[in-house]
Order: structure tokens, then sequence, then C-alpha cells
């Protein structure tokens, strides 16, 4: 199976802690769409063939803001994929969406465009803390939010994702509990819990540094992260990966292909594809994507990824699920050289607490390990 996901890079405002790309730049929206759509018909050659007969199952629109766009400019694109290859199996078109945007109107027009179905929406909740919300400058509120995700369902789609953003400055246990408890109000079928991090150039990592926000301490967020998963397990939400859960069978697709290493095509700025063995990356610029795309130009550079790095991608991916690393399957990739070198690695350098067994023999992070993924990464690499 293959998948497809389409970088929308537009956000009116940028979020405190957000780096990904992302402009203020709607005048574009026309050039954008035109771009993309060139991009399309000149790439999806070259990804058939590599996909050979794979079907495409997933179609991930993602941002930026994909809510951004209206649905009838969102259906064009699709249209665009749909006379380029084969869409018939897709099972899972995912649209990420900001609260704000999910009008009544907007989410009707959505819901009844005739190619294009969007069965699973992603929601930027973020938190229900309306000071934390504030603090992150986004645009919505609590309450905006509670109505955008009610308001999607009523009008069908009920396959819904909700991200949290936990570890905030100033957050406790009774925090936590409390944008826990609304969030899983909600029933959503799946959740993306990220821990609050701060990132180089962004406005809350200079508030940081202006000593107005103060981040929390380590052994802090340890307890929260403890909190979370327990909380959400209660609820009946499934840890399927380090920052993912889901209620049983509503695992993300399209997520899931990432790190399983399916093949997938990214369109648009700073999109990265994965086919042929190799990575991809298209510029995080707009302007520079439009102009390479009217000079008739792929956007898109290849990394020329080595066996090593390669390695490297499937033991990092591979140890965030709670699938793990399947060994013989590393065998059959990377051969016996790589397959020693890991379980020699593992043996000699990762403490026993760190991992486990599962019952079909792949070996996987215990929470433990899942809080010192970053260093268990490090010594499993070939460097
Ligand atoms: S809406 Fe999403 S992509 Fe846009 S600035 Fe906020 S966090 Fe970043």
């Amino acid at each position: 199976m293959a998948g497809i996901y389409i970088h929308i890079p537009f956000c009116s405002s940028k979020c405190a802690y957000c780096d990904f790309y992302s402009v203020p730049a709607l005048e574009f929206k026309a050039d954008y769409i035109k771009a993309l759509k060139k991009e399309i018909r000149l790439r999806m050659p070259e990804f058939r063939d590599a996909i050979k007969n794979e079907p495409v199952k997933t179609i991930y629109f993602g941002g930026g803001t994909p809510s951004a766009l209206s649905p009838k400019e969102l259906q064009e694109i699709y249209t665009e994929l749909a006379n380029s290859i084969d869409l018939s199996n897709v099972a899972e078109i995912t649209m990420e969406a900001n609260p704000d945007d999910l009008t009544d109107e907007y989410i009707k027009e959505l819901t009844s465009l005739d190619t294009l179905h969007v069965n699973r929406m992603s929601i930027g909740t973020q938190t229900f803390n309306d000071t934390m919300l504030k603090l992150f400058r986004r645009r919505h509120n609590a309450e905006a939010a509670t109505e955008a995700v009610e308001r999607v369902k009523r009008h069908g789609i009920t396959n819904i994702s909700l991200d949290l953003i936990y570890a905030y400055p100033e957050e406790t246990t009774e925090t936590l509990s409390e944008d826990i408890e609304k969030l899983t109000s909600l029933r959503p079928t799946h959740i993306s819990a990220y821990q609050l991090t701060y990132e180089p150039g962004t406005t809350l990592t200079k508030l940081v540094k202006d000593g107005k926000v103060k981040p929390l301490a380590e052994n802090e967020c340890v307890t929260l992260y403890h909190q979370l998963v327990n909380t959400l397990e209660q609820a009946g939400y499934a840890q399927y990966e380090i920052s993912n859960f889901s209620l049983p069978g509503y695992e993300s697709k399209h997520n899931s292909s990432y790190w399983d290493m399916t093949p997938y095509l990214g369109l648009g700025p700073s999109a990265h594809s994965f086919y042929s063995n190799d990575r991809m990356h298209n510029p995080a610029a707009l302007t520079k994507y439009i102009k390479l795309l009217n000079d008739d130009k792929i956007p898109a550079e290849a990394e020329g990824l080595t066996k090593h790095e390669l390695y490297n991608d499937f033991i990092i991916t591979s140890l965030r699920t709670r699938r793990g690393i399947d060994t013989e399957e590393l065998r059959k990739r990377f051969g016996n050289t790589f397959h020693d070198y890991f379980m020699s690695q593992l043996q000699s350098r990762i403490q026993p607490k760190l991992y486990e067994r599962c019952d079909d023999g792949a070996i996987r992070l215990t929470q433990e390990g899942i809080l010192v993924s970053d260093s268990v990464f490090t010594e499993l690499i070939w460097v």
C-alpha cells in the first residue's frame, strides 16, 4: 500500500510554540493551488512507477492549516490527484483543521462535495485551558473547540482525532486531569498527545529567554506523562505509538504507514516523501516552490539515503510503536550484519528494564524506555 500527503502551507497567524512550515500569505492561495496541481502531474508518473501495483490507501491533507482552503479548493486538488493515480482503494482521507474554521457552513459544504469525501478529521484542540490557549496564541477558546467537534460529528464525520499538548508552563496533575476529562468526554476515536517543546525561533522560546515563561522541570514532565498514558488507557485509548492513542481499530492508517516505512508521496512546500528506498524533500519556501513549478521543475530533492541511514530510520520508527521491532523483518530488509549489530548493541548498551520482548518476539520499549527513547535510539543507530 501507499499514501499521499499534501501540505497546505497557510496559517492566518503563528502559534507561539510552532515551528512547522506555514505562512500567513493567503493571497498566494491561487498560485499555490496551480503549482500544486502541476507538482501532481509532474511527479505522479515516477511515484506510480515506484509503488508498482501497490494501491494508494490513504490521503492526508496536513499543514499549516488545510481548513484555510475552501472545501471546493480541496476538492480541486483531490480531482487532480484522481486524474493522475487510481484512488479507488483509498480507505482513509484525513484533513487537519483548526476549530475556528469549522463553521456550520464550512462542514456542510465539505460533507456535500461530489468527489472528495473526507472521512477523518484531525482537529487542533491542543488544550481546554483558555489561559494556555491565549499564551499559545491559538485563535480559538475551549468552548469553540468543543462546539467544533460536536458540529463535525453532527455532520457525519465521526472518525475524529484531537490534539493535546501537555506539560505546558505551570501545568499540574489537576489541570492535566481536567484537560483529559474534557478531551475524552468528546469521545474522539484518536488522540495525538505531545509534550510541549521549546523549539528554536518560536515565540514561546523567546518568552522563556525573556524570563516570562518557565518550562516545567523534567521530573514534573515525567509525572504528567505517566498520568497521561494511564488515564487515557483507562478511558479505552491504547498507546500504539509514543505520541498517539486510539480506540480499538482507529489507529491512523496514514501515520502507521510512515512508521511501517510504506511508500508515500509528499506534495507541497516542505513536504517529505519516501519511496524507491529514498527520502525526498520539497523546499520549505512557498515562493521558491511556486517558481520552480512555474518553470516546470520538480521541487523535490532526493536525499540519497545509504543503507545505514535506512536502517537508522527503520530502528527509530519501529521503536516508536508499541508493536516494536520485528527482528526477523530487520534481518530480511537489511541482512545479518545489521541484525547482529542491533542485537549486540541492544544487549550490551541498553538496560534490560528499558525494553521488552512481546509475545510475537518483537522488541519494544517499556514505558521507562519511552521516557529516555532519544538516548536509546542513539545507542542503536549506526553512526
Ligand atoms: S495552526 Fe498548526 S501549523 Fe499553524 S501555526 Fe498553529 S500549530 Fe503551527
